[in-house]
């Protein structure tokens, strides 16, 4: 048995190809299944939020489309049509239950500004407090690339900390992470625990390279290492064990379970890490490299500096990256892009000519810098 005791909050995230049929008509079986296991959760004081997708497929149901259309104004046509149909489903089947749901879709903005996602934190509670549970997608009748999560594992992810989760399930149509692709090896063993995402771990989920990866399971890993850092315990299983969410969530071995990480992050390097989307880089030298790479907290001054990327302001969340396009650490800057361009690889004191006024001689402050100690986060930002 797994060690839930004292759950109050579980984030559930449904996949696309578990909430509807081949024909793309809602699968109304999983509706009755989510809506019961909520009601019990809640009958046990635990609070559920459901983060769906299904509103591109259900439209394009409702448009008598059968692929997914590659013009984007379409393809967020459906979002909105099947957006509306999803929720019309999903009221139908809470009623039945008596139970309050209440709709919120988001973008990556939400979690990236963050007066913005302490709003989005306020609505939250009060739908709490209210027994109201938030059903959550990406809005994306509106999302274009710049804004967008891109995908409902990570939305789940960035959404459990916001909501103070201590436990988020993914259930999708594969029984869990394998040690091999189990559609083309008979013996792959399904992993009941991961204690450590780690380079076995993230080979087992497959790349293009080694043809042993499940479908989809790339973004769960992502989730996982978003979710566990932030003390977060996550499981994937199976869409046909929605039934079971009672079981799952008191402990029974379904599925695999993420165990949170020992050592979480704080709250703020968390969002800065996993929850913000750079408006630009800088690229550092060498010796600044190493510098940010020991123990000790360093600013990153002018001097260290060799190149910038994009174009930025003053006051916006950049990726530092070495010279071979690593990101090695993330942080706030106190110069806009044309500024770096102006003062890179100068001493401290000749900068001060440059400018009338008086501004600060760290580019990014080690108060508000995050260097990545652990080489995968680089591998969520995207
Ligand atoms: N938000 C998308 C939808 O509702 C799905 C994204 C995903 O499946 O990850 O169609």
């Amino acid at each position: 048995m797994r060690d839930f005791k004292n759950l109050k909050r579980v984030v559930v995230k449904v996949g696309s190809s578990s909430l509807v049929n081949k024909d793309l008509s809602i699968n109304k079986q999983i509706l009755v299944s989510l809506m019961s296991s909520f009601k019990n959760l809640q009958d046990k004081g635990i609070d559920p939020l459901l983060v769906t997708s299904g509103a591109v497929a259900l439209g394009m149901h409702e448009l008598n489309l059968d692929k997914k259309p590659k013009e984007i104004s379409l393809k967020q046509a459906c979002a909105a049509i099947g957006q509306a149909k999803l929720m019309e489903y999903y009221n139908k089947v809470a009623e039945i239950y008596d139970l309050k749901l209440g709709q919120i879709l988001l973008s990556h903005d939400d979690f990236s500004v963050r007066k913005r996602m302490l709003h989005l934190t306020d609505t939250l509670d009060s739908m709490f407090k209210h027994h109201i549970i938030p059903v959550i997608n990406e809005n994306d009748a509106l999302a274009i690339d710049e804004i967008k999560v891109g995908d409902n594992d990570t939305l789940s992810a960035l959404i459990a900390p916001v909501v103070n989760a201590d436990l988020l399930i993914l259930f999708s149509d594969i029984d869990g992470l394998f040690d091999k692709n189990p559609k083309i090896y008979n013996d792959a063993k399904l992993i009941t625990e991961v204690s450590e995402i780690n380079d076995s771990i993230i080979n087992m989920a497959g790349d293009k390279t080694s043809n042993v990866g499940t479908g989809g399971m790339n973004t769960k890993i992502d989730a996982a290492l978003i979710a566990t850092k932030a003390s977060v315990d996550m499981i994937i299983c199976n869409s046909n064990m929605i039934s079971k969410l009672e079981d799952i969530v008191n402990g029974n071995l379904i599925g695999t379970y993420f165990k949170k990480s020992t050592d979480s992050i704080s709250s703020r390097d968390h969002w800065l890490i996993f929850r913000t989307k750079s408006q630009g880089a800088i690229v550092l030298d060498d010796g600044a490299c190493l510098k940010l790479s020991s123990d000790k907290k360093v600013s990153i001054l002018p001097k260290g500096i060799v190149s910038v990327k994009d174009e930025f302001l003053k006051g916006s969340i950049i990726e530092v990256l070495d010279k071979n396009d690593n990101i090695i650490a993330k942080g706030i800057t106190n110069y806009s892009s044309s500024e770096i361009e102006l003062i890179k690889g100068k001493n401290s004191d000749e900068i001060k000519s440059l400018f009338n006024e008086n501004r600060k001689k760290e580019v990014i402050h080690a108060n508000d810098l995050v260097v990545f100690k652990d080489g995968y986060y680089g591998r969520v930002i995207k």
